[in-house]
């Protein structure tokens, strides 16, 4: 396309608009398990008034729009209230998970450099930990060092291997709650126990869990101790526009002090310009991302996030039950939103393939190779429909009528 001469109206472009997303997932229709958190049209009006009220101010500017200033304050000590913050806790908003990842290896790198941390520097993380932290490294130069799981099945990370690829050039070692492809919790208390008794930085990974754990556990899920309540955790990424059900291009990140904070935010003269500070890796911060978390978060209070909360548990344990009665397993035991299941004898690809026939936008693990389901609200109405969908699938993959599946390709995008 080149951009056109002539302008077009903008009921014109609406509508232009509508028939270009025909073929978009049908996400608000409930048959869509990955990339969207569905709280209902409710939570989405919310989003969206508050959003398009702070879409053209500017979160760079705290002087000129203190209102998104005091907002994001509120936001981060929200977010410190709820995950054991201490005295003195601190944090930023940023994009989304992966520069809240990114942030926090760099406030740690620089917080070992002051140190006197001098060599080569590596992060030490499970293997199940989100490609975020490889990202990351790649921009800062770091080696990532990935440690394979626990053997016994529950594929949570292994605090003893982890403890023995420490050195003096580890600058942060990682535990997620929960891990993406899995849905498990690390063992984040041994984990903290390792980072305590060896000096390092542990990092908590709650991108999808962060906004869910602790509602979950206020529900009498038996959540183990996660966040800064252990005293190992020095930093956390949580994201709002996940289970936050805030807006796209809103999460959090979190640290113990602001003596580990302070080397976060990068303060630049050099130049030509007015000397300008940054806390994240973004210039200009969409207002309208900092106003729909503040707003959703409001609006939902406790009992909001508890009643969406519980749907999504329950959702989960729903299926959970529809699948151990279809002879499929489990992996490990996920307590949250997300869970991974594989059958013995059908190939998770294949199905994945016929259910993807069928209407439903989910996703699979490669390791095991299984299939996966990140569940919102909405789908507490949507199992047996699923269920039923999965019979059939099944049926095809026995009968040896499904696509092959070689040809059904394990990527996200
Ligand atoms: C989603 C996710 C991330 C990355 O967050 P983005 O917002 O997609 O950048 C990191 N870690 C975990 C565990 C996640 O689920």
């Amino acid at each position: 396309m080149k951009l056109p001469n002539t302008g077009t109206g903008s009921t014109e472009l609406k509508s232009e608009m509508t028939a270009r997303g025909a073929d978009d997932a049908k996400w608000r229709d409930g048959k869509t398990a990955v990339y969207v958190f569905n709280a209902g049209p409710e939570v989405e009006q919310v989003q969206k008034e508050a959003y398009a009220a702070f879409m053209s101010e500017n979160g760079l500017g705290p002087l000129a729009f203190p209102s998104l200033a005091q907002m994001e304050k509120d936001v981060i000590s929200m977010a410190l209230d709820l995950l054991h913050g201490p005295e003195g806790s601190t944090g930023a908003m940023t994009s989304g998970g992966t520069d809240s990842i990114t942030m926090a290896m760099k406030t740690a790198r620089d917080f070992a450099r002051s140190k006197g941390q001098a060599g080569p520097a590596n992060i030490v993380l499970p293997q199940s930990a989100h490609l975020a932290f490889d990202k990351a490294a790649h921009l800062m130069d770091l080696v990532v060092r990935r440690v394979p799981l626990k053997t016994d099945g529950s594929f949570e990370a292994d605090p003893t291997a982890m403890a023995a690829a420490l050195d003096e050039n580890t600058i942060m070692m990682v535990g997620s709650a929960p891990n993406f492809p899995h849905g498990v919790i690390d063992p984040i208390e041994a984990l903290s126990d390792v980072a305590v008794a060896n000096g390092v930085w542990l990092h908590v990974d709650a991108c999808v869990g962060g906004f869910l754990a602790p509602f979950a556990r206020m529900n009498g899920v038996p959540v183990p101790a996660f966040d800064f309540e252990l005293e190992g955790v020095q930093s956390m990424s949580a994201d709002l526009h996940k289970y936050g059900y805030a807006a796209k291009g809103a999460s959090t990140v979190l640290f113990r002090s602001a003596d580990l904070y302070k080397h976060m935010p990068f303060d630049f003269a050099g130049w030509s310009g007015a000397p300008m500070t940054t806390p994240t890796l973004a210039g200009t911060r969409p207002g309208g991302a900092i106003s729909a978390a503040w707003a959703v978060m409001n609006h939902l209070g406790v009992e909001g996030y508890r009643r969406l909360q519980g749907k999504v548990c329950a959702a989960r344990e729903q299926v959970e039950q529809g699948l151990r009665g279809r002879g499929f397993e489990i992996l490990g035991n996920p307590l949250l939103g997300l869970i991974a299941f594989r059958h013995p004898d059908l190939h998770s690809f294949a199905l994945y393939g016929e259910l993807y026939k069928r209407g439903w936008f989910t996703s699979v693990t490669k390791e095991p190779r299984s299939l996966h389901l990140m569940l919102s609200p909405k789908h507490a109405d949507m199992i047996d429909d699923y269920l039923r969908d999965l019979d059939a699938a099944c049926e095809t993959v026995r009968a040896g009528e499904s696509m092959p599946a070689e040809t059904v390709q394990p990527r996200y995008n």
